[in-house]
């Protein structure tokens, strides 16, 4: 097997690919293009009909990289340049709405009230009470939320507006929806169903900050992260007032057409803040532990990339929508991550995000992988000059929306 990436670029209508070859092969010479095939000499490199792509042979280009490098495998690498018949669809023009997961109108499937349950992913617990039939309604926004939290942080007297507030926050027998979880009141949890993460209570100071705290809860039955409540301390004693179920945490009995995975909410918060915070550059975090997992620099939002993971295990030719992206992975401590984390935390355009250790932990697993989808040439980025991605790595979240 040829080893094969490219990409397209929709808004100039161009593939552009990498291949690696025996040293010994030219491929300026001998690569041609039929019935929408590229080949090397009689050799099948990519079949773009499998991806339904249609690519011209107008302006063909074949390169190679300007800092010839020989992989590992003692192939060179080849870079091509193609056109694309038709532009890919979504255009760059449209990109602007990201699809939302288990909407109200999906859960409620035309009823007036739900009956759905709501599992622990981990040990199918059920979470909620189900005795109840829910009346369902969507959040306005994911960052509403926030707004209001903002709003109460610099109020003087913040416990004046308690009253005012807990109406639209979490009411009994209502299940609000938000972008990746759902806010259910505390008396619809099956009992005992929940419990607080110790860690991150013993840590909370409740001397500064907001009156009421959002604090990481599990399942009792797991104790797996499912999502986090809103306490505040009355009479010296924790009281909840609102939980949110996070939706990658949870399984819906019976279950619904769409099968989200939790990058697929990466997907929309990224998306989402990039847009109200104008940023590209975030710092993923553990909730629990409090480690940066990653740093991550949205270069492209949405594009195609097709491969046939021939730089490693090989496979058939695959056609993929996805968000490009430059990360570092820091679980590999050492001083190049320090470095960068304290220059991302201390930089105000970058945003944080903050995930249950368990699924950062597996986003930086995929980011790790979708990379060796790449030539090795094309894996990391060290420029001098650019300082915020020191010995960052190209890599990609599959977007499935
Ligand atoms: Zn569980």
């Amino acid at each position: 097997m040829i080893p094969f990436y490219a990409e397209e670029l929709g808004n100039i209508n161009v593939l552009r690919a990498s291949i690696s070859t025996e040293p010994s092969c030219n491929v300026s010479e001998v690569l041609s293009v039929s019935n929408n095939a590229i080949m090397l000499k009689d050799q099948l490199v990519a079949d773009l009909n499998a991806v339904q792509v249609e690519i011209t042979t107008d302006n063909l280009v074949v390169a190679q990289p300007p800092s010839i490098q020989q992989d590992k495998s003692g192939l060179f690498p080849w870079e091509i340049k193609l056109y694309l018949a038709k532009a890919p669809a979504p255009l760059r023009s449209q990109q602007a709405e990201v699809k939302e997961w288990w909407t109200s109108k999906l859960l409620l499937g035309g009823a007036a009230t739900c009956k759905k349950e709501i599992h622990c992913q981990h040990c199918d617990a059920s979470i909620l009470d189900n005795s109840v039939e829910y009346k369902i309604k969507d959040l306005p926004s994911e960052h509403w939320y926030e707004l209001v939290e903002c709003w109460i942080c610099h109020e003087t007297k913040p416990e004046e507006h308690q009253a005012r507030m807990r109406p639209i926050l979490a009411r009994p027998n209502l299940l609000l929806v938000g972008t990746s979880y759902f806010l259910i009141h505390p008396d619809n949890l099956s009992k005992d169903s929940v419990q607080v993460d110790k860690m991150v209570l013993d840590r909370t100071n409740w001397d500064r900050g907001t009156f009421t705290k959002w604090i990481a809860v599990n399942c009792s039955k797991c104790k797996n992260v499912i999502g986090e409540g809103q306490y505040c301390v009355e009479d010296d004693a924790l009281k909840l007032l609102a939980v949110k179920i996070f939706k990658y945490c949870i399984t819906i009995v019976p279950a619904l057409p769409e099968h989200p995975e939790f990058t697929d909410y990466l997907v929309s918060d990224l998306i989402n803040t990039a847009k109200i915070h104008a940023t590209h550059r975030f710092l993923i975090q553990g909730r629990q532990s409090q480690n940066i997992y990653a740093l991550i620099w949205l270069f492209n939002w949405d594009t195609n990339i097709i491969y046939n993971n021939g730089y490693t295990h090989g496979s058939s030719l695959k056609r993929e929508r996805v968000m490009k992206v430059i990360y570092l992975d820091c679980t590999k401590e050492n001083e190049q991550t320090t470095r960068s984390i304290g220059m991302w935390s201390n930089d105000k355009s970058t945003d944080h995000l903050i995930y249950p250790d368990n699924v950062c932990k597996e986003l930086v697993t995929k980011l790790n992988k979708s990379t060796l989808i790449l030539p090795p040439f094309m894996r990391t980025m060290d420029h001098p000059a650019m300082i915020f991605t020191r010995k960052f790595s190209i890599g990609f979240i599959h977007r499935s929306d």
